[in-house]
């Protein structure tokens, strides 16, 4: 199957979000043999947004050149290639994440800075390991790749290896299995430079964790460099063994935020002008008003726009811009918003939709209000700050409480936790 995409940036946004769903259809369809390529339209640079979008609607094929981008490189289980050097390993980067097109703001200075520093003298810092948490779609992947990236250009000879830690578990389980668990931790013993995204993911799988404890060790003590991401800080990853979180502190642990007006500003103009789609201030500060969530949500935004734009033939003008926006809102919230849950739960409690809003500290209220808050966090997409804003203009540090608490409450309160799961049940039946 080839999906023509206009730009590189649509084939890796396809990649990062439906790469599943796709490949389960070409499973279905296509079977064992069926292959997924990407063909990209090719634009000659000076070309702007209007001929872009010509080009797609008047001439699907001219142009286009085949790009094999195929990105899932064939990846083979690392004990497969016994034998061979280590630089004849893929390093698995993705090459467009670099520190050229990561924006630098308020909402990431610290991190990126530190990642820079570490992306120049790898394993000498202190900074050793570097751990980047955040909340997800804030630029962890992105971040952690760039300094991959630029290690492999300083260096070239050096072993740079980017894993998730869904990756190094599944290969990890295969290798139990193959009775090859020794190859597996050589492979990764040879490793100069390791990235491993989202160690959240390891909790609570114990022999996964031993490994990488070891692997960790060694890596560490031979001066190697260690990068790794995490959805929250380390102090709060729970399931993960403490002598692996005392290791984790042992570095320097910077954090991503939501990115502030600015910063998404400057996210937006750079998005555009490397899709060669021109827009007006006044089109990009609504958008960056607009959406103020996270960064892949804003290029989501902007992929409508530019797509919307394309197939009307329209230019991405302020109406364009406000018609997308609220043509996605809808979809996301339109069957389960913040109004509906809000009834819904007050419902459940016998409790006042006002009563959610109001200053009252009533116990069942406050539970009401949580599981409320809970429900807006879960199945909309409101950002913290709109989520307080809805509940009485309290602030996201409430909302934060809230959420804890009624995470503390499933986990601690079975009667409380079936309540929720029914809960659930019935907003999920609402949604689909
Ligand atoms: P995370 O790993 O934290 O979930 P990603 O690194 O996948 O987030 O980022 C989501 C998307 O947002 C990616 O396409 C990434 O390129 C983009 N992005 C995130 N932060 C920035 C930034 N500061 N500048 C430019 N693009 C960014
Ligand atoms: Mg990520």
């Amino acid at each position: 199957m080839t999906i023509q995409v206009p730009s590189q940036f649509f084939y890796e946004w396809l990649e990062e979000h439906y790469v599943q769903v796709l490949r389960r259809a070409i499973d279905t369809e296509l079977g064992a043999d069926g292959r997924l390529e990407y063909s990209l339209m090719m634009e000659k640079e000076s070309e702007q947004s209007k001929s872009f979008v010509n080009q797609v609607q008047s001439k699907p094929n001219g142009n286009a050149k085949n790009v094999n981008y195929n990105a899932p490189q064939t990846v083979k289980s690392p004990f497969d290639l016994k034998g061979l050097d280590k630089f004849s390993f893929s390093s698995q980067l993705n090459v467009n994440y670099t520190f050229d097109t990561f924006i630098e703001g308020d909402c990431n200075r610290l991190a990126r800075s530190a990642g820079y520093a570490v992306a120049n003298k790898p394993g000498v810092t202190s900074f050793n390991p570097l751990m980047i948490y955040g909340g997800v779609g804030l630029g962890k992947t992105h971040l952690v790749q760039a300094i991959g990236n630029r290690i492999k250009q300083n260096s070239p000879d050096k072993f740079v290896l980017y894993v998730s830690s869904e990756k190094f578990t599944n290969q990890f389980l295969d290798a139990i299995k193959n009775n090859n668990t020794q190859e597996f931790a050589n492979f990764y013993l040879q490793v100069d430079v390791l990235v491993i995204d989202d160690v959240q993911f390891l909790s609570g799988k114990e022999k996964t964790q031993e490994i990488f404890f070891h692997i960790f060790n060694h890596l560490h003590q031979s001066g190697k460099q260690i990068i790794m991401t995490s959805d929250c800080p380390p102090k709060d990853l729970k399931g993960l063994q403490e002598r692996l979180l005392s290791r984790f502190k042992w570095g320097l642990t910077a954090d991503l935020q939501q990115p502030d007006f600015e910063t998404r500003i400057a996210i937006i103009r750079k998005k555009m002008q490397s899709e060669g789609v021109e827009i007006s201030d006044s089109v990009v500060e609504y958008l960056a008003y607009s959406i103020d969530t996270n960064v892949r949500e804003l290029e989501g935004v902007l992929i409508s726009l530019i797509a919307q734009s394309s197939l009307t033939q329209k230019e991405i003008d302020l109406e364009l811009a406000k018609q997308t926006l609220q043509s996605i809102v809808q979809n996301i919230e339109s069957e389960v918003g913040i109004d509906y849950i809000q009834k819904f739960v007050a419902e459940f409690f016998n409790v006042t939709v006002d009563s959610l809003k109001a200053k009252t500290r009533k116990r069942e209220i406050v539970i009401a209000r949580q599981v409320a808050m809970y429900f807006a966090k879960e199945y909309t997409n409101l950002s913290l700050k709109s989520i307080g804003f809805h509940f009485g203009n309290r602030d996201h540090s409430t909302v934060i409480h809230a959420l804890t608490s009624v995470n503390d409450l499933m986990d601690t309160d079975r009667k409380f936790n079936a309540t929720m799961q029914e809960l659930i049940k019935k907003l999920k039946l609402k949604a689909a």
